[in-house]
């Protein structure tokens, strides 16, 4: 273990501190992805513990060999640190005058929750943060079960007798798939339910919201839409699901249970959306209900006054509860992974591989469309040169790409408005954030997408007359993402269930998930940093000496 203390109001606190970790690590555990999240979140940290103790008081940092990893340990004597609680974004839009406020450092504190533990006991406050060594590493391992997947499967499928495969599959594969996707079905509800109404209860007030507010809000809820669009028709266009095979007779049909005579009207489905009682939503898993339920409490709650900050804790709290109880059920997806492709393998063959890659390449292409689409949309809108945006926010791009989580990469995005693009801390310290919690571009498309293409697979019919209830849905969803790694696989469950087609086809194409989850992470923080320079241009708060040059 190593250890050094330092004074809490010494100037060079963030690069001492910094430079005392690097050493300890001994420069060799912690490269690249993982030496970034490292610093970004020991930064915060400091930032936190600095802001709520005297200059005074001795902080001391410890750094030692975990079970799975290095822990850093900060303690320093202080008030509690709210932040470590919980973000908001009704601070975040109070605090619009100063960017680097609290809110945002609780967004980015909150990403890297699972790997944070925080206490403040006798006026100390004390920070542990677990750093596993290739921490970053899921999707690698995700990947490298995928890789293995196929390959085990493809020559149990060649070489092994169909008596050896049956087994496998019926006594081991199929029974551990069963027992992962069942574990999912029971946050489904709970996650999206609680992630809504603690997004829309932190809006107490609407008109708080002013005219930048309302027109940053428009212009999200535009983006998400035309972002579902383009998914919708580049999967119209390209048809993924017909690439390389026709799975619907082969895929577990017979868990398939379509009611085609269901009446998928649009009066219908608009007058269904109203649960009859309170519980219905949940035990029939029934999305667009649970959605309404959550908006209409989560307005309730703002609205108020008296119980708005308890209810909004307890909320808040829920909504942590099973977040942290879906981080633990996805710790189990490289398992999953290989379960279901090597099942897919062996039911299917190489058939199964090609439509997972085709419906991949249609993600990724309407995503590379809609981060198309922000730049026509600067260059009509504001005039702005669209070339110099790509330009200053790429780095913005990478951090978010490489992190995986809208959250984790808001800091580099603000100063990226800031400083590169020319805009006015009072409209990205607002909409930054905000963008990161409710808009959701990349994710919409991949909900569209994925969602078509396994009801595709599965031969589940999705008339023209459910589009627009599956419009609202992913809008909706898309508000109650969590900008956090791997979050629309539980969306996706959710939007799976109202269509139709059972929870377990997600299998299909939990493979490529994390990939894809990079991808859409850039066009989810990109859209962000366009509205925000469409906004700001249109209100004359931009530097546009800066913007040029
Ligand atoms: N990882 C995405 C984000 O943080 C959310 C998702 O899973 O789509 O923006």
């Amino acid at each position: 273990m190593k250890k050094q203390q330092f004074h809490v109001g010494q100037e060079d606190l963030l690069q001492a501190c910094n430079e005392f970790i690097a050493s300890a690590f001994g420069g060799q555990d912690f490269t690249g992805k993982d030496k970034m999240k490292a610093e970004l979140i020991c930064e915060e940290i400091l930032i936190s513990l600095k802001e709520n103790s005297g200059d005074n008081e001795e902080l001391s940092v410890r750094v030692k060999q975990g079970f799975s990893g290095r822990v850093i340990e900060f303690e320093a004597a202080g008030r509690e640190i709210e932040e470590l609680q919980g973000g908001n974004i009704d601070t975040a839009i109070k605090l619009a005058d100063e960017p680097e406020e609290r809110s945002i450092r609780a967004m980015v504190l909150k990403a890297y929750g699972d790997s944070l533990r925080y206490v403040h006991k006798d006026g100390v406050n004390r920070v542990m943060l677990q750093l596993k060594k290739g921490g970053g590493s899921t999707v690698f391992i995700t990947l490298a079960a995928l890789g293995a997947a196929i390959l085990a499967g493809l020559l149990f499928r060649q070489f092994m007798p169909a008596a050896v495969n049956d087994a496998l599959c019926g006594y081991l594969f199929k029974p551990f798939k069963t027992m992962f996707i069942n574990a999912l079905k029971i946050v489904v509800g709970p996650v999206v339910f609680f992630s809504i109404v603690t997004c829309i209860s932190q809006f107490t007030n609407l008109s708080e919201l002013g005219k930048i507010g309302l027109k940053v809000m428009g212009l999200y809820i535009c983006t998400t839409i035309m972002a579902v669009l383009i998914g919708l028709g580049l999967f119209s266009a390209i048809n993924p699901g017909e690439w390389g095979m026709a799975l619907g007779g082969t895929m577990e049909s017979t868990e398939v249970s379509v009611n085609t005579e269901a009446d998928t009207s649009i009066l219908s489905t608009i007058v269904n959306i109203v649960p009859g009682n309170l519980l219905k939503p949940f035990v029939e898993s029934d999305t667009l209900q649970i959605i309404f339920l959550a908006v209409l409490l989560g307005a309730a709650v703002g609205m108020i006054g008296r119980y708005t900050k308890i209810l909004q804790d307890l909320f808040e709290a829920c909504n942590e509860l099973f977040l942290t109880v879906t981080t633990l059920i996805s710790k189990l997806i490289p398992l999953a992974v290989f379960a279901s492709v090597f099942l897919m393998m062996i039911q299917t063959g190489t058939d199964s591989l090609l439509a997972m890659i085709s419906m991949a390449l249609t993600d990724v292409l309407s995503l590379a469309c809609m981060i198309a689409v922000y730049g026509i949309l600067i260059l009509l809108l504001t005039g702005l040169n669209p070339i110099k945006f790509y330009q200053k926010t790429g780095p913005g791009m990478i951090t978010s790409f490489s992190l995986s989580s809208s959250n984790a990469a808001m800091p580099t995005n603000m100063q990226i408005c800031t400083d590169r693009l020319g805009i006015s801390p009072k409209i990205c310290g607002f909409s930054i954030p905000l963008g990161a919690t409710i808009n959701m571009d990349g994710t919409s498309i991949h909900l569209a997408v994925a969602a078509l293409f396994l009801a595709k697979v599965y031969a589940v019919p999705v008339p023209q007359s459910a589009m627009l209830s599956i419009v609202i849905t992913i809008l909706m969803l898309s508000i109650g993402t969590p900008g956090v790694p791997g979050a629309s696989l539980v969306c996706l469950s959710v939007l799976l269930n109202q269509i139709g087609v059972p929870i377990e086809a997600i299998g299909l194409i939990m493979g490529v998930d994390s990939l894809l989850d990079m991808c859409r992470t850039v066009s989810n923080t990109t859209g962000d940093m366009a509205v925000t320079t469409i906004v700001a241009k249109s209100e004359g708060l931009m530097d546009l000496d800066m913007y040029n040059s």
